[in-house]
């Protein structure tokens, strides 16, 4: 396959420093994998958020909390370059403009597939949020587990990481925030 970035030379030469031999049958298409794989996983740096946004904006008078739950996250890490995963919790209280729902775990992605630290990666859903529909509030609240953490024996194997991100009246009003906090507490039914 034709390595126009350098990216596959580049594994060559990361496998090389490992002491492996790059050319032994089971790593001779790993360079080609490794890029297909990352260029996957670090898509979201090409792709626009305001854009996709843009497309799915409705106006309505409902003016209560809208709450997606337990979308998916598949990230990695900006400091090893390994994967953390786990559930974004997404809630915002329109003010004259909801986003189609469909649209939140795709901004989630946007997002996620890039380089990241979960902490970034929760403060970008909920600007993206603010800035296309400048809604009375938003929260987000992301749950993960570090492979980093996981898997190079760090302690506390098994704990996982809770980022959150208030804005405007989930910030300022504790109701609005114990609300959204409670409705994501409870283990879907569906
Ligand atoms: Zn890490």
């Amino acid at each position: 396959m034709s390595d126009p970035s350098g990216l596959q030379a580049n594994v060559r030469s990361l496998l090389s420093s490992l002491g492996e031999d790059p050319d032994r049958e089971g790593l001779e298409k790993t360079p080609e994998r490794v890029e297909k794989a990352l260029r996957f996983l670090t898509q979201g740096y090409s792709q626009d958020p305001a854009a996709i946004l843009k497309k799915a904006l409705f106006t309505v008078s409902y003016d209560q909390m809208v709450i997606i739950k337990d979308i998916d996250v598949y990230s990695l890490c900006e400091h090893h370059l390994l994967p953390f995963f786990g559930k974004a919790h997404v809630a915002y209280l329109p003010k004259g403009q909801v986003l189609g729902l469909s649209k939140l775990p795709r901004l989630v992605d946007v997002f996620a597939r890039r380089l990241q630290v979960q902490e970034r990666l929760t403060v970008q859903i909920a600007e993206a949020i603010e800035d296309a529909i400048k809604p009375r509030g938003v929260g987000v609240v992301i749950e993960a587990m570090h492979f980093c953490m996981i898997m190079r024996g760090v302690e506390k194997q098994n704990s996982v990481a809770v980022t959150s991100c208030m804005r405007g009246d989930f910030q300022s009003q504790l109701p609005t925030r114990e609300e959204f906090l409670s409705l994501i507490k409870h283990k879907s039914s569906v």
